[in-house]
């Protein structure tokens, strides 16, 4: 049932693409995730990604991406509010997750949890993000997406490479606000993972160091997330200002004739 009903093809806006890998680039100890919300085309099977919800992870066991029921829920409501806005029938599509120093490939896990979700909508689908994977010929640090769903081959769960696109696009304020979040998101992770472990623990040179590791972590997300989209937001500040200046240069020629 599943392999008649795939889709064909996904197109991705470059906001969400944008905000995709900043998500994955805050961290490359664990994997990060999130929902992809936009329409769907039925009857050509081709869906149209436009807005994305970062999720906030509970568990940070390597390889254990699992969207709980509550946070299928909340995104749904997300998506609900946004077809509202926009009056366009927006709804959960699929969900993204990043692989760490790893490749790009779903593992059998991945595989697995995403026939589950087809069971559900068969033409839901998952994007990975691979990222701090280091390019030895290039010497560079390199992004790679892939785009897949699940197949029943015989006896093998399979994956099925989906084409994607990703569209040009400027920022819209709901993807801006996701980005504005991150920070905010993160800091809360850690808070929480402190919280739980400072409950059982009553020795205070212990508790001592584990404040000290705390304020090192939220130092790092200042450091390493939050200072550098400042930077980036700030330079496409800068080049929508100027472009806002070429155009009206621009205006004034054409209105002189
Ligand atoms: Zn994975």
């Amino acid at each position: 049932m599943i392999s008649e009903n795939y889709l064909k093809r996904v197109n991705l806006t470059a906001d969400v693409y944008a905000v995709c890998v900043q998500h994955a680039l805050t961290t490359e100890k664990q994997e990060i995730m999130g929902l992809l919300i936009g329409e769907v085309d039925e009857k050509e099977r081709v869906s149209n990604i436009s807005a994305c919800v970062i999720l906030h992870r509970s568990d940070k066991q390597p390889d254990r991406v699992e969207i709980s029921p509550e946070q299928l829920c909340t995104a749904s409501m997300h998506a609900e509010q946004l077809a509202k806005k926009l009056n366009k029938p927006m709804r959960v599509l699929g969900w993204y997750h990043s692989h760490p120093h790893i490749t790009v490939w779903p593992s059998h896990v991945d595989i697995r949890t995403q026939s589950v979700y087809q069971t559900m909508d068969p033409l839901f689908v998952g994007l990975i993000f691979s990222v701090f994977q280091y390019d030895t010929r290039n010497h560079k640090n390199q992004i790679q997406v892939t785009c897949f769903q699940a197949y029943q081959n015989g006896s093998e769960l399979e994956r099925r490479e989906i084409a994607l696109t990703v569209k040009a696009s400027s920022f819209q304020n709901y993807n801006l606000e996701g980005i504005a979040n991150l920070t905010k998101i993160l800091i809360q992770e850690e808070i929480d993972s402190h919280e739980t472990q400072d409950n059982d623990i009553q020795d205070e040179l212990t508790c001592l160091h584990n404040d000290a590791f705390k304020t090192l972590a939220l130092v790092h997300i200042v450091s390493k997330v939050a200072r550098p989209l400042c930077d980036d937001l700030e330079e496409r500040k800068r080049s929508v200002n100027q472009r806002i200046k070429e155009l009206e240069h621009l205006k004034t020629e054409l209105s002189k004739d």
